[in-house]
């Protein structure tokens, strides 16, 4: 892989404390508390809102669709200041990561000229529709379906593991529009604009290890869906869908999901001058750094219109694995007492961390899949 390198301008680092500024400002008038994987569970419409009248929604975008046409790393530097200090950033994060680049790439005018501006704003959050009962990693075989009908398409069907699918207004939601072709089992799939307070849209939450409702069961009870929300083109959905994958896999939420928990030791571990532990801290920051260099390398070569998807899935399955193997060094280095409503923000991050980490590896694609989307790319040569 040759990545481009990682060196920030001035202007990017000025970017950088502007964000950090406002965060500490924001967390000192207590209007959010920090955690761990807080981009995904820690939904928080009016902290959406707080980030949105700064103009950091859609942040790369185009003017004319509320965007502020600023660069991928200005980007970067954003999610890496919010992820570090565990900002819950779930309820628009995935219209701003996912749903807009779709838009600006497939989308009709119609749609990014109604949906983009509502994005920026925080005034409309999205959820991905791709899993199902039956599919996972074989996304391929989804059995949701549309049916034609006048003016429109009838879905009937269930998604499952939809996160924040109860705070989202839309799923981008991947459905068969042609009948399952073992010979071709890409073809016939498409995307679709799915409104979640439709008729016959019903939303049934799946708890988290933690009690927290985080993810949900969507089912579809011939919901009809107007031709003005299919996204691109009938029948292309796997592609599309695939390029949409680029942008969620390697950024730095698949790196630092429990960085707020590293800080907090390294923060304890330095008071007490505790050299030994210090020594054994350093190992998971050279790691940290060299993953965050990859991801950064990814986002710079996405910028530059290059084919990631290979080094995004080894980003993914690296900085996944090393996200998870936080609270484990945790443990080993000093005494916690993880409870969810601990007093002690060590104890509070180790229990989010610990009952949130399984997930790391699975959500966006397993590590299993990632690492035979690298070895079939290595024996391709
Ligand atoms: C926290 C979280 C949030 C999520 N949010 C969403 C969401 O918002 N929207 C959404 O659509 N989905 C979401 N998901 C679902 C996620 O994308 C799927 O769980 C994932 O793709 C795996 O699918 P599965 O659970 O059906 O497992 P399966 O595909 O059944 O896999 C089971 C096991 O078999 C292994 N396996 C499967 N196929 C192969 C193979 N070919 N080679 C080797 N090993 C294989 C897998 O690695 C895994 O270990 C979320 C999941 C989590 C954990």
């Amino acid at each position: 892989m040759k990545l481009p390198s990682s060196q920030f301008t001035k202007d990017q680092e000025k970017f950088r404390l502007e964000v950090r500024s406002f965060l500490q400002k924001e967390l000192a008038n207590r209007t959010f508390e920090t955690a761990c994987d807080s981009w995904l569970s820690g939904c928080n419409p009016q902290f959406s809102k707080k980030i949105a009248e700064q103009g950091w929604i859609g942040l790369t975008w185009p003017r004319k669709y509320g965007g502020q046409e600023r660069s991928a790393i200005d980007r970067y530097i954003l999610t890496e200041e919010f992820l570090a200090i565990g900002a819950p950033v779930a309820a628009h994060w995935i219209a701003d990561r996912q749903t807009g680049p779709l838009l600006l790439r497939y989308g009709t005018e119609e749609q990014r000229s109604y949906f983009l501006p509502r994005i920026t704003k925080a005034e409309c959050f999205f959820a991905i529709g791709l899993s199902e009962p039956n599919s996972g990693s074989d996304l391929a075989s989804v059995s949701t379906n549309a049916k034609k009908v006048e003016g429109g398409w009838l879905v009937n069907g269930a998604k499952t593991w939809t996160s924040n699918a109860h705070d989202a207004h839309f799923m981008i939601t991947l459905v068969r529009t042609a009948p399952y072709d073992k010979d071709s089992k890409h073809s016939g799939l498409s995307q679709m604009i799915l409104d979640l307070h439709d008729k016959g849209v019903s939303v049934k939450p799946i708890k988290y290890l933690t009690g927290e409702r985080h993810f949900n069961e969507v089912f579809f009870e011939d919901v009809f869906v107007p031709d003005n929300r299919i996204v691109g083109t009938i029948g292309e959905g796997w592609k599309q869908g695939l390029a949409e994958l680029a942008f969620e896999r390697s950024g730095p939420e698949r790196i630092l999901s429990t960085f707020p928990l590293l800080e907090e030791i390294y923060s304890i571990l330095k008071q007490q001058q505790n050299k030994e532990a210090m020594n054994k801290l350093t190992e998971l920051v050279a790691k940290l750094w060299s993953l965050r260099n990859l991801s950064l390398g990814v986002a710079k070569m996405l910028e530059q219109g290059g084919e990631v998807a290979v080094p995004a899935a080894l980003v993914k399955a690296m900085g996944t694995q090393f996200e998870q193997s936080i609270p484990e060094m945790v443990r080993l280095l000093t005494e916690t007492y993880p409870t969810m409503d601990a007093q002690k923000m060590l104890d509070r991050y180790m229990a989010q961390s610990i009952l949130h980490s399984p997930g790391f590896t699975i959500r966006g694609g397993t590590t299993e899949i990632l690492y035979g989307i690298i070895a079939k790319d290595v024996i391709n040569g």
